[in-house]
């Protein structure tokens, strides 16, 4: 891969941000743009820009096509097994709060199991709490091992015949440990329940075949895969989603409206009420399409030795705690230095132009976990480089100086 080349797609990072070069570590919060996916946006904009599904004039429908086209993009880029399998959410947060609040309240009684791990996200979290809190439905949690990754065994402990749900996360946005929830589907699968599986820190590392994985969810943002903010996806098998209550109602989802009843359309219209996010899904069938032509086995294996290297160069700092695995991490480091708080550390990088995340990372059980109130975190994507790691390792070290003063 070439990753200069690639940099040119990326106008965000030439800049200098306080008279360094822009040192962009934090895709995991938010991945840049690149030209393609603004052009896609502003050219939308400029020719096409309508409402879709119903207008007979010529706009309305170049807009239907471009907004289903990027359903058909979203779907073949998963490999689901029909675009209708594709809801279009806000973000990764909306589409599992559609399963907890449309599938989970309605298929759990009073005693019935959700399994999660003590690693997610709030968003795959307190989404389950309201639903059991709705339901009588109890949480169950999947013991983390020593290095912050889950056990098969583990899972096959927890899951019981008495398990509706499995929701977790196929990467951690803390720990970069990738998990096995090929192994995890298999198991929710003997037992009766299902599996929704948060991608959120997925997509944009390596391929994702939904029906490989045989997932029943899988949840998404385009934001954090070169896609615009305010687009999201669900992924859903058709017999779930068909089976699966709106939860907003409105225009667009309707079949039939009388003063006292309505029906609704087939999935996935039913579940976007309203106007939907018409340039958001533009874009992201945009962002795709770059992925695609830089290639998503490239990619994952770009960013599995760029989180390797930097494991390495970051092990060699004197006073530094990497949290979760060392080995087999993806995408993001997340660390400590002895003295600094992880606050002032990323206003220390900060000014020689490296930008990280510093905080508790939506994690706040799993920053208990690990003995942690917060912690920094840089994370990688496909238009990073070892320089940039090079940078961080030196912007660590000024920032160690700085503070012993
Ligand atoms: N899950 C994980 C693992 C995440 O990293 C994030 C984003 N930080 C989310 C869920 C929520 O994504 P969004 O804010 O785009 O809805």
């Amino acid at each position: 891969m070439n990753v200069s080349a690639l940099r040119e797609w990326f106008p965000i990072l030439k800049q200098q941000v306080n008279g360094y070069p822009l040192t962009y570590l934090d895709s995991a919060a938010s991945a840049q743009k690149p030209v393609q996916v603004i052009e896609a946006l502003k050219r939308f904009y400029e020719w096409d820009n309508a409402n879709v599904h119903r207008g007979v004039h010529t706009l309305g429908s170049r807009a239907t096509e471009a907004y289903e086209g990027a359903r058909a993009n979203v779907a073949r880029f998963v490999n689901a097994a029909s675009e209708a399998e594709i809801v279009f959410t806000r973000g990764t947060t909306s589409s599992i709060n559609l399963v907890a609040t449309g599938y989970a309240r309605t298929m759990c009684r009073e005693g019935d199991e959700i399994v999660l791990t003590p690693m997610e996200h709030h968003a795959n979290l307190i989404p389950w709490q309201q639903a059991a809190k709705a339901t009588g439905a109890i949480l169950n949690y999947i013991p983390l091992q020593e290095d912050g990754t889950l056990s098969v065994e583990d899972v096959a402990r927890t899951v019981t015949s008495r398990t509706k749900i499995v929701a977790v996360s196929h990467i951690s946005n803390v720990l970069g440990a990738v998990n096995p929830v090929k192994r995890i589907a298999e198991i929710a699968h003997r037992c009766g329940a299902k599996l929704l599986v948060d991608g959120a820190q997925a997509v944009a590392h390596g391929k994702v075949d939904v029906q490989e994985l045989d997932c029943d969810f899988y949840a998404f943002s385009g934001h954090k895969m070169c896609g615009p903010t305010g687009i999201g996806v669900l992924y859903g098998k058709r017999a779930l989603l068909s089976a699966m209550e709106p939860v907003e109602f409105g225009g667009e989802m309707i079949g039939h409206v009388d003063l006292r009843e309505a029906t609704w359309k087939e999935a996935p219209w039913k579940f976007e009420a309203g106007t939907p996010i018409i340039a958001g899904a533009v874009g992201l069938g945009a962002a795709i399409d770059v992925l695609e032509q830089i290639g998503m086995d490239a990619i994952e294996k770009h960013d599995l030795e760029l989180t390797a290297y930097a494991v390495a160069r970051m092990k060699r700092i004197e006073g530094l705690t990497i949290y979760g695995p060392t080995e087999g991490r993806i995408g993001m480091v997340t660390f400590n230095l002895d003295g600094i708080h992880p606050h002032d550390l990323a206003t220390a990088l900060d000014a020689y132009g490296v930008a990280v995340r510093a905080g508790h990372h939506c994690c706040q059980p799993l920053m208990r976990w690990l003995g942690a109130q917060a912690t920094a975190r840089a994370s990688f994507f496909a238009y990073n480089t070892e320089e940039e790691v090079d940078r961080l390792a030196e912007g660590l070290y000024r920032a160690k100086a700085y503070f012993a003063d």
